[in-house]
């Protein structure tokens, strides 16, 4: 009886594919193996991933044969393939996929994979004719297609070879070359064993009495060190050489002399003394949670932890992660997003050391691809992994405890493209099939995550206090309206926000500033008419950026140069409205002319270590105030921070979103969570016109439920989540007539089983991306009959849309959309 396999190929195609396994291979296929597969008309190859193996073939299909089997052992393990199926299923994606998302780009193959030699080595001769013609080729050429690579070698399947080579470093994917990311170094200096303590110091400095400029060097390191102190400090050598006048070659000669060594260590991980702190005592506060997720842990597979802002809530999990780790399991520890972590990561390696794994998508391919086999190959190697949503993909062993950091956040989403989902919803997934538990945490808990507590699917665990003798944050409400009146704005500046940023300042403390636009100006506006110039491609006002003085598309990234009249009317009375982190940038510059000012969002960080730059010099305390978006909400740790502004409530608040309000909320609680998080108590100062909002008393109160209990009979009322699960379709055209015929033509179809729970089609916001013109369906599908109508809506989409003249309008489906 012939034996077929059914296999998931690297493409955005549904389903899997079934293929003949020869006789030969048969010992070979196993799931989670890959194999070499043609697929398509032009027979073009692909390195596919076995699903299943069985015996029969349905009816009437004709199976090509595989053609090569690539691994002797897994590169997926079953609970990975179950997690895609489930993800693909839920998401309504297919399983390429998700495997495209999942897997690193160079376990995956195809026939058109371009390869490069590896940079700065010369051809690894392997003795082994055709790997030699391929290396050779690639000294002449820059790069070959693996087609290519076959026609040239003579072989009709070359990916065996091109494996071999990408195993032994000779080879690697073209796309690779470009993001070879590894972590950032930095340099420190310390006294070498001999050098240190008080009488080997005095000794050094009677040495050195005759070197002036070295012995100066060594003054300055003892006392930016405090080495002589019970709290030494770390020194870096830049600071060092920047703080004392001194140059490179005197340090290096106390170097020789064996006064210093230099060590050069990953930025953020801890040296191997510092390493493996012992741990905290928790507090009684802290203690008590812990209990209190233990004990629901015991009945549930899932808890809520709702701890407030510098309650100690990553000291409670490294306490969780501690045991797990002892009983010889593993974790996965996610984070909405990793670059803005360091200071956690250092903490985890400071109680962790090399066990701990990190993994986000600033990582090289490479890098990737090596983590992911190394917890193949040898599980204990990390037993924890520290990671942003991607992390979810791992090839994990025995996985014991899922925690979700910041469960509420928006960036556990993905949003483009397929499979858009949220790593919050798939870690309870993935946790179940290893039988592991979740543990969900936030200051701002998602009113899904509260809900689910609530109704008794989760379990819960408050801890209500900071830690240590910290209070919460004062909360102050600024009136815009009424400081306009009585002229007590200065810009975008109240005069009781300028005040409390000086006094912090004098006091020697920092100040966060947010504001959640970027840019310099959200819009320019004709003062005669109201004209605001669009971009051409997209249906979205422009955004002027001082420092290039352009007008960009925060939509497709283009570039305008800015209009000297009125596009509309003719005049050039132009004038700028709206606010953004460059101007908020600029007026501190003009209102406090002596503070440090720095600006943390997209534009400031695009580097590969701009956030972790920028965060260090804010810890170094080499900046006052720090200015940014969204960005400067996220779990920053900084104890010197007493002051945080919020400049424009009104804007947040303002969205016509389901979720506006709940957003709002987590944004403005998050921020001045930031602030008085050590002994210093901190102020924070909310700014805006509409400031008797019953929402801003809410953040005031550092009020949860009370958020909770004012939007969730909101939400029942219009049958939104938690009361629903939604699917948002989004379709695109060139031509407008045509979207919209199409949109109308779906919404019809899926009203006769829908009725009213289908609205739209609308155009969004932004109406038209790149030329392209979109509509927007809702669908709010029951709780108790979403499978049956998602199954519903898969079947109408397929009907409708495999056939002219729908067939050229671009869809694609988000389920549970943010
Ligand atoms: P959260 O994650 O809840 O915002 P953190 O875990 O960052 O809070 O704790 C806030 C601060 O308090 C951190 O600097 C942390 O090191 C400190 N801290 C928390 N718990 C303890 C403890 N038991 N012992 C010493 N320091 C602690
Ligand atoms: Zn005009
Ligand atoms: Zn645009």
């Amino acid at each position: 009886m012939p034996t077929y396999a059914d296999i998931i190929l690297p493409l955005a195609v549904p389903g899997t594919f079934t293929y003949e396994v020869p006789e030969d291979m048969v010992a070979r296929v196993h799931p989670g193996h890959r194999v070499v597969a043609a697929f398509g008309r032009g027979r073009k190859m692909y390195s596919g991933l076995v699903l299943r193996t069985h015996g029969e073939l349905p009816e009437g299909r004709i199976a090509k044969p595989i053609l090569e089997v690539l691994d002797e052992t897994p590169v997926a393990t079953g609970e990975q393939l179950s997690l895609w199926q489930a993800i693909g299923d839920h998401y309504m994606c297919t399983l390429g996929e998700v495997m495209l998302a999942a897997m690193p780009g160079p376990l995956m193959l195809s026939s058109s994979t371009r390869l490069v030699a590896a940079p700065e080595t010369s051809p690894a001769w392997t003795g082994n004719p055709r790997r030699d013609m391929l290396l050779d080729a690639l000294q002449h050429r820059h790069e070959l297609s693996l087609q290519e690579a076959g026609e040239l070698m003579g072989v009709k399947d070359p990916m065996p070879v091109i494996k071999k080579l990408m195993e032994t470093g000779a080879l690697m994917l073209a796309e690779e070359l470009k993001d070879t990311w590894t972590a950032r170094t930095e340099r420190y200096v310390r006294l070498s064993e001999s050098a240190r303590g008080e009488e080997a110091l005095h000794h050094w400095f009677d040495a050195l009495e005759r070197a002036p400029k070295q012995l100066h060097l060594l003054m300055r390191y003892i006392e930016l060190s405090r080495c002589l102190s019970d709290d030494p400090r770390e020194v870096k050598r830049d600071t060092l050489l920047k703080r004392s006048d001194a140059s490179a070659a005197e340090l290096k000669r106390l170097c020789g002399k064996g006064v210093f060594v230099i060590e050069e260590r990953p930025a953020g991980v801890p040296s191997e003394e510092a390493a493996r702190k012992p741990a905290p005592v928790l507090s009684e506060a802290q203690a008590k949670a812990l209990q209190a997720v233990r004990t629901a842990f015991a009945d549930k597979p899932t808890v809520l932890l709702h701890g407030v802002t510098a309650s100690g809530k990553t000291e409670l999990y490294m306490e969780l992660i501690a045991e797990v780790v002892r009983r010889g399991d593993h974790v996965l520890y996610l984070l909405p997003e990793i670059a803005l972590t360091t200071q956690i990561i250092a903490r985890m390696r400071a109680r962790f050391g090399e066990r701990v794994a990190v993994f986000h998508s600033r990582l090289s391919q490479r890098e990737r691809t090596e983590l992911w086999m190394r917890m193949l190959r040898e599980p204990g190697t990390h037993p924890v992994v520290v990671g942003a949503r991607s992390a979810l993909f791992l090839p994990f062993g025995s996985l014991g405890l899922v925690i979700v950091d910041e469960e509420h956040d928006p960036s556990y989403k993905q949003q483009d493209p397929a499979p858009r989902y949220n790593a919050r919803d798939m870690a309870l997934v993935l946790a179940g099939l290893h039988g592991a538990k979740v543990l969900l945490g936030s200051a701002t808990p998602s009113m899904e995550s509260l809900y689910n507590a609530r109704t008794g699917k989760y379990g819960f665990a408050p801890l209500l206090v900071r830690y240590g003798d910290a209070a919460l944050p004062t909360i102050v409400k600024v009136d815009v309206a009424d400081l306009q009146r009585r002229k007590r704005m200065r810009g975008n500046f109240s005069d009781t926000l300028i005040t409390g940023i000086e006094e912090a300042l004098a006091r020697k403390e920092q100040v966060i500033i947010f504001q959640n636009r970027r840019g310099y100006v959200p819009a320019w506006q004709c003062e005669t008419c109201g004209w605001v110039p669009e971009c051409d491609h997209c249906d979205v006002s422009l955004t002027y950026h001082k420092r290039d003085h352009g007008l960009r598309c925060h939509y497709c990234g283009r570039r305008y140069t800015p209009p000297t009249s009125c596009a509309a009317c003719g005049s050039n009375r132009l004038r700028m409205v709206g606010l953004g982190t460059e101007k908020v940038e600029e007026e501190l510059a003009l209102l406090l002319p002596e503070a440090r000012v720095a600006r943390m969002d997209q534009d400031t960080t695009r580097g590969k270590h701009g956030f972790e730059r920028l965060l260090a010099r804010f810890g170094e305390g080499a900046i006052d105030i720090l200015v940014g978006t969204q960005m400067v909400t996220k779990g920053l740790d900084f104890d010197q921070v007493t002051v945080v502004g919020i400049l424009s409530a009104d804007n947040l608040m303002r969205f016509p979103d389901l979720r506006a309000h709940e957003r709002a909320f987590q944004l403005m609680a998050q921020v001045a969570g930031r602030s008085g998080r050590k002994r210093d108590p901190g102020t924070v100062y909310i700014q805006g016109r509409d400031i008797h909002h019953p929402l801003i008393e809410l953040v005031a109160q550092h009020d949860v439920e009370g958020m909770y209990a004012r939007e969730l009979p909101l939400r029942q009322a219009h049958g939104y989540p938690p009361f629903s699960r939604m699917v948002r379709i989004v379709l695109k055209h060139k031509n407008e007539a045509r979207v919209q015929a199409s949109a109308d033509v779906l919404a019809e179809a899926l009203r006769g089983k829908l009725g009213d729970r289908v609205l739209g089609p609308e155009p969004p916001t932004v109406a038209r991306v790149r030329d392209k013109h979109l509509r927007v369906l809702l669908l709010k599908l029951e709780r108790g009959h979403y499978r049956a109508e998602k199954n519903f809506l898969r079947d109408v989409i397929d009907r409708i849309f495999a056939e002219a003249p729908h067939r050229s309008v671009q869809l694609h489906v988000d389920v549970d959309p943010l």
